[in-house]
């Protein structure tokens, strides 16, 4: 292996480069980078659900924004005469905003518990593993 500090080739059973390296320390760092590694691309596994969840949040988004259109649309086209009928025509075409808000939680809500399901799937996998 290859000394990091001064770049000497040693054998691979060297426990100390020439120029005073410890290679144990080395070694012990390379497998925490590792295991770090590896912690950090755990979460892209559950990122399949990426696009879902971009759905389910942009679905929440429009539902909302769809809900706050027909409300203001509803006070606009309300003049002295008409009130009440433009406001509540507005309030129902509102309704199918909320729906779609609905919808984009029900994805986002399918999702985490999809998720919630792999961790304990983990989870048992991690605990069998000990006691075995
Ligand atoms: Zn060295």
């Amino acid at each position: 292996m290859k000394c990091p500090y001064c770049g000497l080739e040693n054998p691979d059973t060297a426990l100390k480069c020439n120029c005073g390296y410890v290679f144990r320390e080395y070694r012990e760092n390379v497998e925490r980078v590792s295991s770090t590694a590896t912690r950090i691309s755990e979460p892209t596994e559950s990122s399949r659900f990426k696009t879902l969840v971009t759905l389910g949040k942009t679905l929440s988004i429009l539902g909302w924004v769809w809900v706050v259109i027909a409300i203001i649309v509803g006070f606009v086209i309300a003049d002295k005469d008409q009130i009440i009928i433009p406001i509540l025509s507005g309030v129902v075409a509102a309704i199918p905003g909320f729906f779609i808000v609905a919808q984009g939680q029900l994805i986002l809500c399918f999702v985490s518990i999809e998720r919630g399901i792999q961790d304990i799937k983990k989870e048992v996998i991690n605990l069998s593993k000990e006691t075995k």
